[in-house]
């Protein structure tokens, strides 16, 4: 995991950097964005922002997320049969494993995943721009509660 502070800075100078106009809600969404604890939704950002900023639109969170893809800040993860989730921490493609019964999804750490990038590049002839490895399962908290 990168530092939130260090990708917080990085965000706000890019977004800066583009003539955006930095509020106190927008910062708010960034900093969520940068730590990006268990991967969030929209709606999840919408409701911990709102409890600092009750008058935020969830037009702003979209706006600020939609700006922060066009520069490449932020990871989203699409499921059919659930909300988009985001990672701004690590705004690249990287494994993630999802549990089936809370939701929160997590970044294991499988350094392997480079060589495996590359023996697919010989086995393929392809030339890999991006990749999506999803995990599914029950987490330990889960598991505790009995399922
Ligand atoms: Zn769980
Ligand atoms: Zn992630």
């Amino acid at each position: 995991m990168s530092d939130p502070e260090k990708r917080l800075t990085v965000m706000i100078d890019k977004l800066r950097d583009r003539g955006f106009r930095l509020t106190p809600q927008r910062i708010a969404v960034l900093k969520i964005l940068a730590a990006s604890a268990g991967h969030p939704s929209v709606e999840r950002i919408y409701e911990q922002v709102k409890t600092t900023f009750p008058t935020t639109s969830l037009a702003t969170i979209y706006k600020t997320i939609a700006l922060l893809k066009e520069l490449n800040e932020v990871l989203e993860l699409g499921f059919s049969d659930d909300s988009n989730r985001y990672d701004g921490n690590r705004p690249y493609p990287h494994p993630h494993i999802v549990c089936m019964k809370c939701k929160e999804i997590i970044d294991p750490d499988i350094p392997l995943l480079s060589d495996f990038t590359e023996e697919v590049t010989q086995k393929t002839g392809y030339r890999i721009l991006k990749h999506r490895l999803d995990f599914f399962g029950i987490c330990p908290k889960c598991q505790d509660n009995g399922e």
